[in-house]
This record gives C-alpha cells, sequence and structure tokens, in this order.
C-alpha cells in the first residue's frame, strides 16, 4: 500500500492543474485518496512517508481544485477536516469545544489578504486599528490542559478536533506543565491550551539513543514529539526530555482577560510557560516583517517552528470573525518555504577532502527544494548512514537549510520494497588507493597519503576560492586540469604559470589565459592573513587566520612559533596549537612557504591588516547581539568587523550584553534590549563607534 500511494503521490506532485470538469473529478478523488492515506500514516501510525510540505502542496492542490469546481466538494474533503484520529488503546475525550486546526499563508499578499478579510468582517473603517498578535508556530503536538481549582485535572491530544486521546499520566512527567497552580490564582475550571514539543538539543541525542537499541531514528523533532506523548508506558514519556508552551484558553469560569495578549501575559503570571517572542502589532506590514524575520531566524532557536501564527487580538472581535468547518477566521498560519522534501537515495559515493578526511555524499534523484534543485547531499560519514540505517535504494528525507550544504536526515523505512542495498565503507582511498585510517576519537576515515591526488586538487581549489588568494576565475575544473596536466603539483607552481604552459591546455584562448594571469598577479599581494587560511592547515579557518596574524607578523614569525607562544593568542587552544606547530614542521611546508615568498607572494601582514590593539577599541570586550537588516552590510561583515575590534557576537540577548546593533525588521531582540535598558545601536552610531 505504502509504495502505491507514494507512487500516486509523485505522479501529482509533478502534474499540473486539470483545465476542466472532466480532469478535475478524478484528480480530486485521487488527491483524496492519497492524502487521506498520509493522513492515516501521520495521525494514526505517527508514520510519515513524505513531508509536511509536500503534504501541503498536495492539500493546496486539492483545495485549488475544490476552489474552482464547488461540485466537487466532498464532506469527508480533507481540506475541510481537522487531524486525524489516532490508532492508539488511550481512552478517549471529547472536548468540551473543539481545538481547530489554522488557514494557511504562504506570502506576504497571503497575509495581507487575510487582514483585508478580517477588517471587512468587522466592518472597519480605514482609520480603525485592528491589534495582532504574532506568535512563532511551533512545531510539536497540541495538547488541551483541564486544571480545577488549580489542580491539573487531564490531558488530551487535539485528535480529530472533536475527540482526542487522554494522555494525562504521560503529559504529568512534562517539567515545563505546572501540576499545581497556586490557589486563588486559576478559575475553578479552566482549559490551557499548547504545544508540546521536542528541544533540538535533546532531538539529536535521542536519535543517537534508538540508533544504539536498533529502534528506528525520528524524522523530525515533532514526529518526536508525537511518538514520545502516545507511549504507553509513562516510564518511557518521562525519559523523554519534551516540553511546552502555552498559546491560549479553551473553556473556563470566572474572569479571564478579554484578549490575546493579555491572556498571554495572566498565563505567564501564572507559571505557564509562554514563548518570549510573541508580539502585539497593529499594522499589518509589521505582521509581514515579524513573518519574515523569523523566517530568516528558525535557526536560533532551541526548538522547530513551522511559521508564524497571527490572531486578532481582541477576543470580542473574534467571536466576531467565527470560524469556518475546519478552521477559525481570526487566526492564520504563515507557513515558512519548505525546506525538506523526500526523494530516493540512487547510490553513496565518497569524496576525499582537502585535508584527507572521506566524506560520503548521497545520489539522490533531483528533487526541488524552496525553488533549487537538490541532487547531492551530504551523509557526514560512516556511523551516521549506519545508525540511521540509510539503505541504497531507500526513499530518504532531504533537508535543505539557508547556506547549509543539503543533507539526508533520515530514511523512509515504509517506502522500502526489500530490493535497498546496506552500504559500507570503502577500505582504501578512491583517488590512491592508500588504505583509510580512521584517527582515535573521531567519526571520520581518512587518507593519509602526502601525495593523493583528489587531497591535493582540494587543496588547491581552497587556496584560490574567495575567502583564501581569490582568484578570479580560477575554480574547482581548472583545479582539475592543472593539477592532471603536471603544471600545478605544489601551491607555488600557480605562481609559476605562464602563457604557453596555459594555452597548452584544452579550452584555453589567449583572453581566458591573460585574464588568469592577471588574476593571479594581484593575488601576489592579498593579506597574510588570507595566505595562512590558504595552505589549507587543518583547524585554521578564516577567524582563526585572522586571529593569527594579530600577533605574528609574517609567515617566518609563524615558522618559528612555539606552542605556547601560539596559545597566547585568544581564541587558539590546545589543538590549533600543535596543527599549526606541526605544520610548520614539515620541511616540504617550510619549502613551500620559502617558494612562495621568493614568488613573490606577499608573506608579512599588510598595514591596517591587524586590529587595533584590545583596549584602544570601544569594542574590545563587549558583547555585541546583531539584529534585523543592515542597508549595504551583511551580517556576517558586521559581525567579523566587531570581532575584529576585538569584540564577541552572541546569538541572544540577555544581561550580559553591551549593544544590540539593530537593524530593519529586527524583532524580539529588540524588545528584549528596551526591556533590559541594553544600548541599541543604529548602523551610524555603529560606524562611529568603531572608528
Ligand atoms: P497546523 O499544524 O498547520 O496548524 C494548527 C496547529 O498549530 C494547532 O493545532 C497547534 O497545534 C499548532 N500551533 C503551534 N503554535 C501555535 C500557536 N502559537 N497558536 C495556535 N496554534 C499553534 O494544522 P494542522 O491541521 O495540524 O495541519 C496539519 C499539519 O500536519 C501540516 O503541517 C501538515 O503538513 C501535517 N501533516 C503531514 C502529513 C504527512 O504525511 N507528512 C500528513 C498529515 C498532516
Amino acid at each position: 500500500m505504502s509504495r502505491d500511494t507514494l507512487e500516486k503521490t509523485r505522479r501529482l506532485l509533478k502534474s499540473s492543474l486539470p483545465e476542466d470538469l472532466g480532469e478535475a473529478a478524478p484528480a480530486a478523488a485521487e488527491l483524496r485518496e492519497v492524502l487521506n492515506a498520509h493522513a492515516h500514516r501521520y495521525y494514526a501510525l505517527d508514520d510519515p512517508l513524505i513531508t509536511d510540505g509536500e503534504y501541503d502542496q498536495l492539500i493546496r492542490r486539492l483545495r485549488n481544485i475544490e476552489a474552482r469546481f464547488p461540485g466537487l466538494i466532498t464532506a469527508d474533503s480533507p481540506t475541510h477536516r481537522v487531524g486525524g484520529a489516532a490508532l492508539t488503546s488511550f481512552e478517549k475525550v471529547r472536548h468540551p469545544e473543539a481545538l481547530l486546526s489554522l488557514g494557511n499563508a504562504f506570502d506576504a499578499d497571503d497575509l495581507r489578504a487575510w487582514h483585508v478579510r478580517c477588517r471587512k468582517g468587522l466592518g472597519l473603517s480605514d482609520e480603525d486599528p485592528l491589534a495582532m498578535t504574532c506568535e512563532l508556530k511551533i512545531d510539536g503536538l497540541a495538547v488541551a490542559l483541564t486544571y480545577r481549582n488549580g489542580l491539573l485535572q487531564q490531558a488530551a491530544t487535539r485528535g480529530d478536533g472533536e475527540v482526542g486521546e487522554n494522555i494525562t499520566s504521560n503529559v504529568r512527567t512534562i517539567g515545563a506543565v505546572p501540576l499545581r497552580v497556586a490557589e486563588g490564582r486559576t478559575p475553578e475550571y479552566m482549559e490551557v491550551r499548547g504545544e508540546v514539543y521536542f528541544p533540538l538539543a535533546g532531538f539529536a541525542q535521542l536519535n543517537e539513543a534508538q540508533a544504539a537499541k536498533g529502534e528506528r531514528a525520528y524524522a523530525n523533532p515533532r514526529n518526536a514529539a508525537a511518538g514520545s506523548l502516545r507511549q504507553l508506558d509513562p516510564k518511557i514519556t518521562a525519559a523523554r526530555p519534551l516540553s511546552f508552551f502555552c498559546y491560549g484558553i479553551g473553556p473556563s469560569t470566572g474572569d479571564v482577560p478579554d484578549t490575546q495578549s493579555e491572556t498571554l501575559a495572566w498565563l505567564g503570571s501564572m507559571g505557564f510557560p509562554i514563548n518570549p517572542h510573541a508580539t502585539r502589532f497593529d499594522d499589518v506590514e509589521d505582521v509581514v516583517r515579524f513573518c519574515a524575520h523569523w523566517s530568516e531566524n528558525r535557526d536560533n532557536l532551541g526548538y522547530e517552528i513551522d511559521g508564524v501564527v497571527v490572531k486578532v487580538d481582541a477576543f470580542d472581535a473574534q467571536a466576531a470573525l467565527g470560524a469556518v468547518a475546519h478552521a477559525p477566521r481570526w487566526a492564520i498560519a504563515y507557513k515558512f518555504p519548505a525546506r525538506e522534501a523526500t526523494t530516493i537515495l540512487r547510490g553513496i559515493v565518497v569524496n576525499v577532502g582537502r585535508t584527507g578526511v572521506i566524506k560520503p555524499e548521497a545520489v539522490l534523484e533531483p528533487v526541488g527544494i524552496g525553488g533549487v534543485t537538490v541532487s547531492q547531499a551530504t551523509l557526514h560519514n560512516e556511523e551516521y548512514i549506519l545508525s540511521r540505517d540509510i539503505r541504497i535504494g531507500d526513499t530518504v528525507v532531504v533537508k535543505r537549510a539557508g547556506d547549509v550544504i543539503p543533507q539526508v536526515v533520515a530514511p523512509v523505512p515504509a517506502a522500502r520494497s526489500g530490493t535497498e542495498r546496506i552500504w559500507s565503507m570503502p577500505t582504501r582511498c578512491p583517488a590512491c588507493d592508500t588504505p583509510l585510517e580512521r584517527l582515535e576519537g573521531e567519526a571520520d576515515y581518512y587518507c593519509v597519503a602526502s601525495d593523493c591526488p583528489a587531497q591535493f586538487i582540494r587543496l588547491v581549489e581552497h587556496f584560490v576560492s574567495r575567502n583564501a588568494m581569490d582568484i578570479e576565475g580560477f575554480g574547482t575544473k581548472l583545479s582539475i586540469q592543472l593539477v592532471e596536466a603536471g603544471l600545478v603539483s605544489t601551491l607555488d607552481d600557480i605562481f609559476r604559470l605562464d602563457l604557453p604552459g596555459l594555452l597548452s591546455l584544452e579550452g584555453f584562448a589567449e583572453k581566458k589565459a591573460v585574464n588568469l594571469l592577471a588574476g593571479i598577479e594581484t593575488a601576489r599581494s592579498r593579506t597574510l592573513a588570507r595566505l595562512v587560511f590558504g595552505l589549507g592547515i587543518r583547524h585554521v579557518g578564516k577567524t582563526v587566520a585572522e586571529l593569527l596574524v594579530t600577533r605574528f607578523e609574517s609567515i617566518d614569525a609563524l615558522v618559528k612559533a612555539t606552542g605556547d607562544e601560539l596559545l597566547a593568542v585568544d581564541g587558539v587552544g590546545d589543538i590549533i596549537a600543535q596543527s599549526v606547530v606541526d605544520w610548520f614542521e614539515r620541511d616540504h611546508n617550510r619549502e613551500l612557504v620559502a617558494d612562495l615568498e621568493a614568488l613573490g607572494v606577499n608573506t608579512r601582514r599588510l598595514p591596517g591588516e591587524a586590529p587595533p590593539a584590545v583596549g584602544d577599541s570601544p569594542v574590545a570586550g563587549k558583547t555585541f547581539v546583531v539584529t534585523g537588516t543592515l542597508p549595504g552590510l551583511s551580517r556576517a561583515e558586521a559581525q567579523n568587523r566587531i570581532k575584529a575590534a576585538g569584540g564577541k557576537v552572541t546569538g541572544s540577548v540577555s544581561s550580559k550584553t553591551d549593544y544590540v546593533l539593530a537593524g530593519d525588521g529586527p524583532g524580539s531582540k529588540l524588545q528584549k534590549a528596551q526591556a533590559l535598558g541594553i544600548t541599541v545601536l543604529d548602523q551610524t552610531a555603529f560606524e562611529s563607534l568603531l572608528s
């Protein structure tokens, strides 16, 4: 059944929308069948075959067809339903008031259109304000907690909205859920609604523990939360680090606040965990900015969010707007663009990195994620593949987030046909056939041959790359070509290249060769930090190279540096110091730097390259948080400038923060800074502080 559903799913995801009723009727029927099958796997079995993004894409397709051909809507359409019934032996509980789902917005225009609908529904004029709260959409499991006289009496899942499961014993094990609220603070009867979630820190550990027990890895923290909460033995739930945020109340007696924002504050004052980022806005453009900000910064949180929930703040306005079958009209979920997709793992190849590290890489059936086609993804190392039981031929979940290289997250075992193959790590280097070695305490295998051609090609690529010697027009292809032709066999050979040599290569006309030589000429006068980074010394990344240059003014000084002298550099620890000493101790490396110097490559610190001595700068020793968008200055640049001036950059605002550098759309960090009385700098103030 799974494979059949998957095949239909793949076809539906790729097909175009039906043109007429004749095509639309069977398409809608097939979508309903496939969506129902996926909903069953997701809600009843906690074992989805596809990602949420793919499910949402199919739902949108069905909604689209139903909007154009309303006659095709059926009473049981998945577009008109909340969740699904769970397949567990927990006692069933009927909710006194249904727990609904949420309508979705996928871009700023959807949010604006929802805002217009709400204003219209409330009969507001252009001048009338409409307050809205924005809350992070925690990717977990909805629960309804019933309190009587301040005591937790019952906890239930959302289920199909009307009927959920009684999971009280399990929820009692979650530390963040108050079992008792101070007497006199709560109404006699109160329902608190919120999301149980799996913090990211605990998620990686859970999957390791699952692997150690030979049990399946959870595809994502939401599945882990659902799986952990639905354990029949509360001891298992107790052993999982689940947490909880509450976001509202259900039916309650006595006096309760009049707005959503006051309700959050009220719940917080009673000791319920409230997400600190919830913010109230009057202007829909602020809502749009809040959503964009969290779409960019979702990885800075310790838990997963899949969007932002925007709610009309006043309860009387919510009541006036009411609900459609499965969702309230007064709220909308802005969903972030999908970052995950499922596809087939066609094969696994291993690549040799410049340090000799052997990295397994997935060869995938190409799949679109967030507008980019992904056909390769990292598989990290042997242990990662084996512990997750990722097999060749498997359907796998692939994640592509921000600038990070796409990675295979987990297999979908339920989609197996039996023809999948277990992969094993090669024992020899694919480039030079040297037996691979695994260093003690490391997950990676290495090719330790000093003359391994694959390592050398990676080193050349690294040496000429943008953050190192930055030679225009010199990329992977040329690195391979030059090494294979024997024109470059040590890094200094790059500075010996000449016109006749280049013209002897395939694809080289005079103009291209002259341009490349001009690029190489410019590279002779790059900064010392770029050269040190470019040499490819293990553990010496760009930032460490910059730090080394603050203390050592030339390559010669680095050659002579002792371990203790290196350790005296702030930010350099034992591992880095040892690696630098080892590198410069090798004769061929000393020869290389001498040859580079003889070929006119700059090996000294350039004027202005080192930052002012710490203590001279008002930034030295100060802690910064950067938030929002700065016109003409990327966040990475701002952070580098702070670090170069001796300051520190951290991700979250606390009482230890000295300055918050805030650009456009700063979000909650700015609010927190203001609440804590921390100095907030705009870009102009920042520039003048630095200068
Ligand atoms: P939803 O998850 O998109 O939104 C509603 C839920 O948001 C609420 O029930 C609540 O649990 C949660 N929420 C989090 N923070 C909140 C906040 N601050 N305020 C209010 N609610 C908050 O709606 P849904 O109906 O549960 O949608 C189903 C989800 O399940 C979709 O993401 C869908 O992709 C996924 N799904 C996936 C599959 C699959 O096969 N992969 C199958 C079925 C459903």
